[in-house]
């Protein structure tokens, strides 16, 4: 399972919330892209957002090459999708959405939407045994 176009898709959304680092209030959810930028200050940013508390900026950064693919030996454990550079606030809460694609053995790799963190496919539509995800978890971590 990975993002539609492999690892580093451009065009994968990310759905987090931010909180802030100064007040500790949390934004709503973000969306975030890799080939999304503003600019801020004169430098590039692929999010960035005004605390509604006490105004601080914050900004996200998506930093390529970090991620890998989640096979099926990765269950029951994390695998790191992207790197967030974030300054001025944390990210937390990351929501699983569409633009995933999962591949099965010896079969076409079927696009997949994984909100509410599971995905049923149809026997029908995506062949025997019947493809399916459930109980996905994401996670932010520290990086050094
Ligand atoms: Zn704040």
């Amino acid at each position: 399972m990975a993002p539609r176009k492999g690892v580093d898709d451009p065009n994968m959304p990310y759905f987090f919330k931010l909180r802030c680092e100064r007040c500790g209030v949390a934004t709503k959810e973000q969306c975030v892209y890799m080939n999304e930028y503003v600019y801020h200050n004169g430098k590039r940013f692929n999010h960035i957002i005004k605390c509604k508390e006490c105004k601080r900026v914050g900004t996200v950064e998506l930093i390529s090459g970090f991620g890998t693919e989640f096979t099926i030996a990765d269950s029951g454990t994390y695998v790191p999708l992207m790197m967030f550079k974030c300054d001025g606030m944390v990210p937390e809460d990351y929501a699983f959405n569409g633009g995933w694609k999962l591949k099965m053995e010896s079969r076409e790799a079927i696009e997949v939407n994984l909100v509410n963190n599971e995905f049923e496919g149809s026997q029908q539509e995506n062949g025997d045994p019947q493809p399916m995800v459930n109980n996905i978890k994401g996670r932010f971590t520290l990086q050094p």
